[in-house]
């Protein structure tokens, strides 16, 4: 059944709470920066710009009609991991220092080779909001008029959020230099990956037919491909 997201993650009272504590741990966290480590103090800031890419993108899509969710047991438990070792483990570590017992030391290069990759993220990440539009959501939807997008970084990739999201989670030990905070993200994505992927595939499968499989037939799933 149609439902329109009136009841959205940014207007409701836990989420305006947890932003509010995100934003006094985001402080704490940059006051302890030379605990922490100049690698981590990278992660905030690119920590801050994910989030202002992407609010935008949920304020707006807050309007789209939802014809087809696909929100079970599992897809939750997937999105709980994401949000818990992408933003919660490090933030509640970088602003306290509670997982100090599994810190690990790496040398200034490894923390560089991180650093840099986040350009690469940023662009992917950006460039994959702007060209899904108002198709982009973070649970596993169809919307009222959904469009298979197959242009911009869609024309080569099928998956350029994820490939953003992988870079990210590969190079999050490298910054934020714990096997808690830093490290757990890598096999909490690989389980996005490996479980959401298929699903996601068959969902746009079910809907987009012989476009979409036309489409899987010229575009790679996570590298670029062209064979046209
Ligand atoms: N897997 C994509 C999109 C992630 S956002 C990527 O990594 O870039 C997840 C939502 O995007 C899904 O609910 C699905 O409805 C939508 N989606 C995925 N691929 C799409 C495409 N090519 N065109 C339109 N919508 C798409």
């Amino acid at each position: 059944m149609a439902t329109r997201q009136d009841q959205s993650m940014m207007t409701s009272l836990p989420a305006v709470a947890t932003m509010l504590l995100g934003i006094a741990l985001l402080i704490l966290a940059v006051l302890r920066w030379r605990d922490n480590g100049w690698g981590a103090l990278v992660w905030l800031a690119v920590f801050v710009v994910m989030c202002a890419i992407r609010t935008p993108h949920s304020l707006r899509n807050r309007a789209n009609v939802v014809i087809e969710a696909r929100r079970d047991a599992a897809e939750i438990a997937l999105l709980t991991a994401m949000f818990v070792t992408m933003m919660v483990l490090p933030l509640a570590h970088l602003a306290t220092g509670v997982f100090a017992f599994a810190d690990y030391p790496l040398p200034d290069w490894a923390t560089w080779i991180g650093a840099l990759a986040q350009l690469f993220f940023v662009w992917l990440f950006l460039r994959s909001h702007a060209d899904l539009g108002r198709n982009w959501s973070p649970g596993l939807e169809v919307r009222d008029a959904h469009e298979l997008v197959t242009t911009g970084i869609y024309d080569r990739i099928r998956h350029p959020m994820y490939a953003a999201i992988w870079i990210s989670a590969l190079t999050q030990p490298l910054l934020i230099h714990n096997w808690i905070a830093g490290f757990l993200v890598i096999p909490a994505f690989a389980a996005m990956w490996f479980i959401r992927v298929p699903n996601e595939e068959a969902m746009m499968r079910a809907r987009f037919g012989e476009a979409w499989d036309a489409y899987c037939a010229r575009a790679g799933r996570l590298l670029p491909r062209r064979t046209t």
